[in-house]
């Protein structure tokens, strides 16, 4: 890093902990601003990876560069995501210290191209060994597979990811990578239904129709055009410059074969493509007393054979609902409005549970032979930022509570690693203020009180309950919550009775107004038990995987979306406690994925909501600078004539007698066990200035 100091006016500085005002959000975002000027994409905050999103290909991920920063401390070159990858390899490697690499960031800002540079570098440090070169190219090929069913089209980024994706890489002790294992959340499956203007269905649909043969389609009942169907045209955008389906098509198949999953598989999981597609053109009138009926009945028969079940099992699924009661069971007739529902609702669970499947089989092809006894773990998250739409709902309530968990861990182990460091080189601790956001977390998650506990009651509460008295009741329960904010409690005051159908949470990131319509819909996430049923009687070797008899005659009510989720976030921080931590913070420059443009106004959005400051602040607290003797010795030995050119004794004493010669003050550093500890970058940045004059 000393490299760099002197050029600290044009570039910026390389860490933010060295800006001379580290509490100014305008100084850290000038200093971004600049760097990214001039193409230094990657800034430090300590240990920390800030990487802003150049929206186009630098020339700094070849192989020169992975051996550039092959086995070369953490601050000795310029920063960079293989030198965060490098040292988490190294720890792991020669301390057998199990990693993770936690990436956050908006829509758009570089996640997912970093989780995979991360792959890159561990795929190109790999021994060079015929045995490994399989496991290489699983660990590489299960993105391409993931992202053709779980990225879309969106207005934020051309191929964004709709899930969240926690990747564990395994090593042996020798340090050989031997597989793999995923975990995914969160799928945003109403996405298979519905996509907003300018937006497209997941990929794997237009790489299908793009990209299979003639005979394929035909099996399928499937023309090419997209725009034929419902599922796929919504947002007018079915076609995509820069984007090339048919390609796309070709390797995700050879993706598919590496993770062994061979035709008779992909054939399958083709078939449940395209039912998900028929069925998506499937329309429904309203027949005698408010009854539905299907229009286009030649389309149920073609459906029903693509999932080889009776058609007219399927047919009875789409138009009933079966209620049982007790020992009664009573058959009742859906209207329009309902069959339309339960539809999506079928092409829903069909395309979530397709994709769970999928994770499962990559999972078996990443599996580490039985031998490897001692594993050692990198994981890779790759999730969802903070989100604040012009109107949020469930997920964004879903997706926000993760990122208030996620920054409850981050500054937990930030001040926790912080305070080790210090306790190691036997430093006094100082300690800081911060803000614990508990306090939401329990908003949303605390037993019998929190809001996914009020919101799981009134799914339980038959016919009575709505998304009006589950907001009714927040308002009464929670009103009094600092991070709570009713919009009835306004109301009452102003002596107005407006109907408004929100409540807002002060989240650590800011506040967002949710708006309820449709949270107890989406968080009992049914599927009517008829169409159960039918899919478990199809004969598409995958949906037996899928489908199962067992589900259908278990007593316990499934549980709700909210309270799976809940679980595997509570799973998801067990995992990330028990590893050593690295973070990489994505951030975009601009809206429009151009190159060169950097909007100040949306990057200070970010910092906030990365939570950025606040982690300046935690590092920043007691000592902003530290390095290994050795290192400081080495630049700055020559401005003491007692260390210059032979210092004597250790490294140790002979900083202690350049930094007396130097005047530093008896508060503005501190000698550690391997370290010197300065307080301000000002008194470091002397020296630099003296070295650069001398
Ligand atoms: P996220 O996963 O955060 O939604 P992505 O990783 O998909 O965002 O990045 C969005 C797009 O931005 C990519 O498709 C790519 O075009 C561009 N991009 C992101 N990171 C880089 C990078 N390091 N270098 C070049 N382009 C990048
Ligand atoms: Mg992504």
């Amino acid at each position: 890093m000393e490299q760099d100091l002197h050029v600290r006016d044009r570039v910026g500085v390389q860490d933010f902990v060295l800006l001379e005002n580290h509490t100014s959000e305008a100084d850290f975002i000038e200093n971004l601003q600049k760097r990214s000027k001039e193409e230094l994409i990657y800034t430090y905050i300590g240990s920390v990876l800030v990487s802003v999103n150049p929206y186009k290909n630098l020339p700094i991920y070849g192989p020169d560069y992975v051996e550039k920063y092959r086995n070369v401390n953490f601050y000795e070159l310029p920063p960079h995501v293989f030198a965060l990858t490098d040292t988490a390899l190294r720890s792991l490697r020669g301390e057998l210290i199990n990693q993770c690499i936690l990436i956050s960031g908006e829509s758009g800002a570089g996640k997912t191209e970093a989780s995979k540079k991360v792959l890159q570098f561990i795929a190109a440090t790999t021994r060079k060994k015929a045995s490994l070169e399989t496991v290489k190219d699983k660990l590489l090929q299960s993105n391409p597979v993931l992202e053709a069913f779980g990225n879309a089209k969106t207005n934020r980024n051309d191929n964004s990811s709709r899930f969240g994706k926690y990747m564990d890489v395994e090593f042996d002790f020798t340090g050989d990578p031997t597989g793999g294992h995923i975990i995914n959340y969160l799928l945003e499956k109403s996405r298979v239904v519905f996509q907003a203007k300018g937006e497209r269905n997941f990929h794997i649909f237009y790489q299908l129709l793009a990209g299979a043969d003639d005979d394929l389609l035909e099996k399928l009942f499937l023309k090419r055009d997209p725009d034929l169907y419902v599922y796929l045209k919504q947002g007018g955008s079915s076609r995509l410059s820069g984007i090339d389906d048919a390609q796309s098509f070709k390797i995700v198949r050879e993706a598919l074969y590496v993770m062994e999953i061979g035709d008779e598989e992909q054939e399958a999981l083709f078939h449940l493509l395209a039912v998900i597609i028929h069925l998506g053109n499937l329309e429904f009138a309203s027949g005698e007393g408010g009854r539905a009926s299907i229009s286009n009945p030649a389309l149920v028969s073609t459906i029903a054979k693509l999932l080889g079940c009776p058609e007219d099992k399927l047919v009875k699924a789409l138009l009933n609902r079966t209620i049982e009661a007790r020992d009664d069971v009573v058959v009742s007739p859906m209207g329009r409005d309902e069959a339309v529902k339960a539809r999506d609702a079928l092409s829903k669970s069909v395309y979530e549970r397709m994709f769970n499947w999928l994770v499962q089989r990559l999972n078996r092809s990443l599996q580490s032979d039985a031998e490897v006894k001692k594993k050692m773990v990198l994981g890779i998250l790759d999730i969802y930022g903070f989100e604040i739409f012009q109107s949020n709902s469930f997920e964004q309530l879903c997706i926000n509570y993760c990122n208030e968990k996620l920054q409850q861990l981050f500054i937990e182990l930030t001040l926790k690693s912080e305070q080790d460091e210090y306790r190691r080189e036997g430093i006094a601790w100082e300690p800081v203020a911060y803000f614990d956001n508990k306090i939401i977390c329990d908003l949303i998650e605390e037993k019998h009180k929190g809001i996914i506990s009020i919101m799981d009651e009134e799914c339980l509460v038959p016919g009575e309950a709505n998304d009006k008295t589950f907001l009714n009741k927040m308002n009464k329960l929670l009103s009094e919550h600092p991070h709570y904010v009713s919009h009835a409690k306004g109301d009452t005051k102003t002596k107005k009775t407006i109907e408004r159908e929100e409540f807002r949470l002060v989240h650590y990131a800011g506040e967002v107004t949710y708006n309820v319509n449709g949270f107890l819909e989406k968080n009992n996430d049914l599927l009517y038990r008829d169409l159960k049923e039918a899919m478990i009687s199809s004969s598409n070797r995958i949906t037996k995987d899928m489908f199962t008899a067992s589900e259908l005659s278990r007593k316990k009510r499934p549980d709700t979306a909210a309270s799976q989720f809940k679980t595997s976030l509570a799973q998801l921080v067990d995992i990330l406690v028990s590893k050593e931590p690295s973070y990489i913070r994505c951030i975009k420059p601009n809206d429009v994925q151009k190159p060169g443009l950097f909007e100040t106004a949306i990057v200070t959005h970010q910092v906030k909501y990365l939570g950025l400051m606040e982690n300046l602040r935690v590092r920043r607290a007691g000592f902003a600078y530290r390095r290994p003797y050795e290192g400081f010795l080495n630049r700055y030995k020559s401005l003491c004539p007692e260390t210059w050119p032979h210092p004597k004794g250790d490294a140790k004493s002979a900083v202690q007698t350049l930094v007396n010669h130097l005047k530093y003050g008896a508060d503005d550093y501190r000698m550690g066990l391997t370290k010197i500890f300065i307080r301000l970058p000002k008194t470091l940045f002397e020296t630099e200035d003296a070295f650069q004059k001398r």
